[in-house]
């Protein structure tokens, strides 16, 4: 005799639970209840309704109850909901259109998924405040949005729903405020993963809360929220995405076991503690694949196969759901992010020992266009590698690298695998060391001690005492902001420079996303440093940056948090140049700017485009350091684009008849005394900082500042020669101009400098140079103290008085010391 099979739940789970039913066995008799007036709809498709990138209401009907019918055969009632399950009987009540009725069954499948929260919060009824989880829900916010076209809306919570309806409503030109109560967005994600899509909601237009939660909604010029902090908030429209519940009312009345964490309890067949009645999708508890633990996990993947298996086992074929992993994606306006298996939150909260790395690789070769970075952290077992998750932000090609590491999470793979796969590659797609690799790599090299990290996170508990933090990025990137207290030694210059760093510190090097840093931790670690280099780089630390404020202490640039500059009406008075930086990473784009500056007039103006999201940030520090002016950047769908016009705007603003005024410093470096040549590179230096051209001119005891401190082999005469030996060879020997001591007062006060992290002579005398500032030995003097330019560090003109009055005379500032 064939079998009777009922079905609570026509979307997800159970739908797909009657079609593979019907597929394995034409003689089941099978009839599935909904509640709804829908079966089968996208629901995963009904924010992009509102926001008019699905056009069609049609579309996201997939299947129509006459369509499961004609094909399936299968008996669909919409409009008809099981409100009681007698076990005993084996009977469901079921009311539809004011009738009630009972139907029975040899198995019983639920499938009723879970439902929006909504917390009992005064005046959370109120019309204008909708939750959306079906087709009837999005037919409402249609309508309010197409009748009233609503100018503001607010979305409560950040988690996948509340951020594609915001960026849905901000879409079709509504302003949007998103309230997260959490600390961060996007659960699924780490705290710093999570800051990047936040930041990259704030560049979208999202005025975004996050750590605050609304207390109240009342009526009042529309809707009128209070938040926790006091705070208000107006709007036209309000849409509750805080989350969702599994519906158990029916399973706990039924007697059917729920678990501790509030869903139906099933096996690993997909059965309930009913062996005739199965559950599955949302409303149930499923094993996390990865802590073994019981887990709510409401994806419509999982719901899908789980409703497959349950009509398998059903059908008498042996069929077992393994656990759920949690792969999940999002788009964020263009950015996307992913996740699967266990974060860094839940490995805590589980006491699984992990590591973490964290790579940023190009979405493919940077030399073709169009390559952006993605970020990807990964999650392993210290002990044999094994993957327990992975989390990715990024553009294109997220989705392919998180489905490989989800597959390979599922194969039971270690980081060692994922330094082996062979994975597709042409330009347009991946490099040939694909990211997935590349996450791999790093994953292993710090698996095998091949490098020691250190974590942004973990930089507030260390004692700043006991370590040396060298910068290795270029200058240029160390002025847009870096780790207050860091040494600027850019990678290339390090084995020329190691006497800087001092042995008896621990030393931690960073560059901008720890590529460079681990080419610097390898050349130090060689030469027998204690290294660290800090996972993730400088881009990491920007992302915990709204974490910060304690410990080591952080400059202003890194902990500021603001949206994109954005365009401003200049006129500029030259013409623009087009700049193609797409797919440069790292110092590359800002690096291109600097040049391509040099070859343009004032009042010209540099379209810069660029795929390094970074890069909005580092130009606006750049432009101000250098006098040049951001007159915005923009996003377009598929890169950035900065507009810097050379100069400061008031000057093409100015009229043209007006006399600026001269801007140079100069100094006059008479006296060799270490205190006075600190004193003269420490003004030079801040001076540069503005902007402003600087002149150094060195004369008489002052050229001994920029002596070699080796000896230089070049003709002299005898009294060359005496006078030679007599003054001090370089910076490193002078003296103080008072309290010297015989030299200990000069050891004293540069102690008191490094234990007070000001920069030593020697590392002013480099800044002055990276920073554009001109040293000029002056050759009279020269001439007569019988030093050569060869005894003369590297950078520094030989120029006569001349040269220093047609300095002078370009400046406003000039100093004798
Ligand atoms: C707006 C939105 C976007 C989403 N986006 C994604 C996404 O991008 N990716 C992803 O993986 N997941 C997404 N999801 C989640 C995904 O839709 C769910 O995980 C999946 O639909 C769950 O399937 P289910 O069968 O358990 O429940 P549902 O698909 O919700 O189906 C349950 C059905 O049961 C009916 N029902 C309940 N009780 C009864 C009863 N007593 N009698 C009769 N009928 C009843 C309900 O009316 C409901 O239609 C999204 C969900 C929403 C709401």
């Amino acid at each position: 005799m064939s079998k009777r099979v009922l079905i609570v739940g026509g979307v997800a789970g159970g739908a797909s639970a009657a079609a593979r039913l019907r597929r394995l066995d034409e003689n089941i008799e099978i009839i599935m209840f909904e509640r709804g007036g829908y079966i089968s709809f996208a629901n995963c498709g009904l924010p992009y309704y509102i926001g008019e990138t699905i056009k069609e209401r049609q579309n996201l009907l997939v299947q129509t109850e006459e369509g499961m019918e004609q094909r399936f055969n299968i008996d669909v009632r919409t409009h008809s909901e099981v409100t009681k399950i007698f076990r005993d009987t084996k009977e469901v009540e079921v009311v539809s259109n004011g009738k009630t009725y009972r139907e029975k069954y040899d198995y019983l499948i639920l499938s009723p998924g879970a439902a929006p929260f909504v917390p009992p919060i005064e005046g959370v009824n109120l019309d204008g405040i909708y939750t959306l989880r079906n087709m009837e829900d999005v037919d409402r916010i249609k309508e309010h949005v197409t009748k009233n076209k609503p100018n503001k809306a607010v979305v409560i919570g950040g988690g996948y729903v509340g951020i594609e309806m915001a960026e849905n409503l901000k879409h079709i030109g509504v302003d949007v405020t998103l309230v997260e109560a959490a600390d961060q967005v996007m659960g699924p994600l780490d705290f710093e993963m999570a800051k990047m899509i936040e930041k990259h909601m704030i560049d979208n237009g999202v005025n975004l809360i996050v750590g605050d939660a609304v207390e109240r909604f009342e009526k009042n010029n529309g809707l009128e929220m209070t938040l926790k902090s006091g705070k208000k908030l107006n709007a036209d429209m309000v849409i509750m995405a805080i989350g969702v519940r599994p519906e158990v009312k029916l399973a706990k009345e039924a007697g059917l076991e729920i678990g501790e964490r509030g869903g139906i309890k099933v096996d690993a067949h997909m059965r309930t503690s009913d062996p005739y009645i199965y559950a599955v999708g949302d409303a149930i508890e499923v094993e996390d694949y990865i802590n073994g633990t019981n887990t709510l996990i409401p994806l419509a993947g999982p719901a899908n196969k789980q409703g497959r298996i349950a009509a398998d086992n059903i059908c008498g074929r042996e069929s077992v759901y393994k656990g759920t992993q949690g792969t999940s994606i999002i788009k964020v306006f263009d950015l996307t992010a992913a996740s699967t298996g266990n974060n860094e939150k839940i490995l805590k909260r589980q006491g699984i020992p992990y590591i973490k790395s964290y790579t940023h690789s190009g979405s493919h070769a940077g030399y073709y266009p169009g390559a952006f970075p993605m970020t990807i952290k990964l999650l392993f077992s210290p002990e044999d590698g094994k993957i327990l998750g992975a989390q990715i932000v990024g553009r294109d090609g997220v989705d392919k690298r998180i489905d490989v590491i989800a597959t390979a999470i599922r194969a039971g793979m270690t980081v060692y695998d994922l330094e082996e796969l062979e994975l597709a590659y042409a330009p347009p797609y991946s490099s040939a060391k694909d990211p997935v690799n590349m996450a791999g790599f790093t994953a292993a090299n710090i698996l095998k001690g091949d490098m020691k990290i250190i974590h942004a996170d973990e930089l507030k508990n260390i004692n700043p005492d006991e370590y040396f933090i060298v910068d290795v990025r270029t200058d240029v990137e160390f002025e847009g902001g870096h780790l207050e207290g860091a040494v600027n030694i850019p990678v290339d210059e390090l084995r020329k420079r190691m006497n800087e760093i001092p042995k008896d510190k621990k030393i931690i090097v960073y560059c901008k996303i720890g590529l460079r840093g681990y080419i610097a931790y390898r050349i130090l670690v060689q030469n027998g440093y204690d290294v660290y280099n800090l996972s993730g780089g400088y881009d990491l630390v920007l992302a915990y940056q709204m974490k910060y404020g304690e410990g080591l202490k952080l400059n202003d640039e890194m902990t500021r948090f603001e949206p994109m500059e954005e365009k401003k009406e200049v006129k500029p008075s030259g013409n623009t140049i087009k700049i193609d930086a797409c797919g440069l990473q790292c110092p590359g784009p800002i690096m291109r700017v600097k040049t391509e500056i040099e070859k343009i007039n004032e009042g010209d103006v540099l379209e810069v485009h660029v795929t390094d999201a970074g890069f909005t940030k580092d130009i606006k520090a750049w432009c101000e350091r250098t006098g040049n002016t951001l007159i915005g950047v923009e996003k377009t769908c598929c890169d950035y684009v900065a507009y810097v016009m050379k100069g400061r705007k008031e000057k093409t603003n100015a009229q043209p008849v007006n006399v600026e005024l001269p801007q140079g410093k100069t100094i006059v470096v008479f006296s060799g005394d270490l205190d006075k040549a600190i004193a003269s590179f420490i003004i030079a230096n801040g001076a540069a900082a503005m902007g402003r051209p600087v002149t150094m001119f060195f004369t008489f005891w002052g050229l001994n500042i920029l002596r070699k401190d080796t000896a230089v082999k070049v003709n002299k005469t005898f009294i060359e020669k005496m006078f030679a030996k007599m003054m001090p060879r370089g910076s490193k020997k002078l003296a103080l101009s008072k309290m010297n001591m015989g030299g200990i007062g000069a050891k004293m006060i540069r102690g008191i400098m490094k234990k007070k992290n000001i920069a030593s002579l020697e590392e002013l005398i480099e800044q002055a140079k990276a920073n554009g500032v001109k040293l000029v030995a002056c050759s009279m003097s020269m001439d007569v103290m019988g030093i050569k330019k060869e005894e003369l560090i590297d950078g520094v003109e030989i120029g006569g008085v001349a040269a220093y009055l047609g300095e002078a005379e370009q400046s406003n500032v000039n100093l004798f010391i």
